[in-house]
């Protein structure tokens, strides 16, 4: 295999807004620095946490229906404009869905990553942060997971959810998946860890969506296939610093592939959508 991470460019500075932490600052009665507080919520977001702690503990499931809107008013007991403001903050957020018209209403849909990855691009774009940082937080972060699912997650299991990657695991054609994104998805949903699977994978669809998407399909395909097959067998087999090695180069060479495809978009705000 080739060398594979070639230099990179020199990042020059892009403005943003300041980053605030409210709760590290928090103190002061005096009022000197209550700015920096976190702002009250309003009565609609209240609404929302409560919907939201409801539906948790009511183990509401995916196309459940919410109460009655009759019924919720009477439980939360604010006005039907709150209700309803909190109900379309959960809609935007696309963790319920309503569904207008008669016999319609609010109804609890799944935990998607793309709308965590939504929401992230809005915060990264107006702090300034640029394709490049958002490649680098990916080089640091995915080989890490890597390691901690290979050192953690039992053999079979491992052997399970990686396998269909491996062509010798694996030798009906059909069921071979080549698709890159299934891998770097199984691996997340592998760590067990739901922040980490969150995260990963909300980073990895803003990757796919924003450049990966502009490619062409088939490029770097067998390389990346490769990787994948080395990269699951390392981690199948337990070898953990391998792995995550592995992981980082692979990484890194994709890394390296869009920013020679798009020199000129690597300094960009992330974009929201
Ligand atoms: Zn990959």
């Amino acid at each position: 295999m080739a060398t594979r991470r070639s230099a990179r460019p020199a990042r020059t500075e892009r403005p943003g807004l300041p980053i605030r932490f409210g709760y590290l600052t928090e103190t002061a009665d005096d009022g000197s620095s209550a700015d920096a507080a976190p702002r009250q919520l309003k009565t609609s977001e209240l609404v929302a946490q409560r919907i939201v702690a409801g539906i948790v503990d009511d183990r509401l499931q995916v196309g459940d229906r919410l109460p009655a809107e009759a019924e919720m008013l009477q439980q939360y007991e604010v006005s039907r404009e709150s209700l309803r403001e909190g109900l379309r903050l959960l809609e935007v957020q696309g963790l319920v869905a309503i569904k207008r018209g008669p016999g319609g209403g609010p109804v609890v849909t799944s935990i998607d990553p793309r709308n965590l990855a939504r929401t992230s691009t809005l915060y990264y774009h107006l702090a300034g942060a640029t394709y490049n940082e958002l490649f680098d937080a990916w080089l640091l972060f995915e080989p890490a997971v890597v390691r901690q699912v290979t050192e953690s997650v039992e053999r079979p299991e491992k052997r399970r959810v990686l396998g269909p990657f491996l062509p010798e695991y694996d030798t009906e054609r059909t069921r071979f998946m080549s698709r890159s994104t299934g891998f770097h998805e199984a691996i997340a949903n592998l760590s067990g860890n739901r922040v980490l699977s969150l995260m990963l994978r909300s980073l990895s669809h803003i990757v796919v969506e924003h450049i990966v998407r502009d490619l062409d399909p088939m490029a770097e395909q067998d390389e990346i296939i490769d990787d994948h097959a080395e990269i699951g067998r390392a981690m199948i087999e337990g070898r953990a610093q391998r792995a995550q090695k592995l992981m980082a180069d692979h990484i890194g060479h994709l890394v390296s592939f869009y920013r020679e495809q798009f020199p000129d978009r690597m300094d960009d705000y992330v974009q929201w959508r």
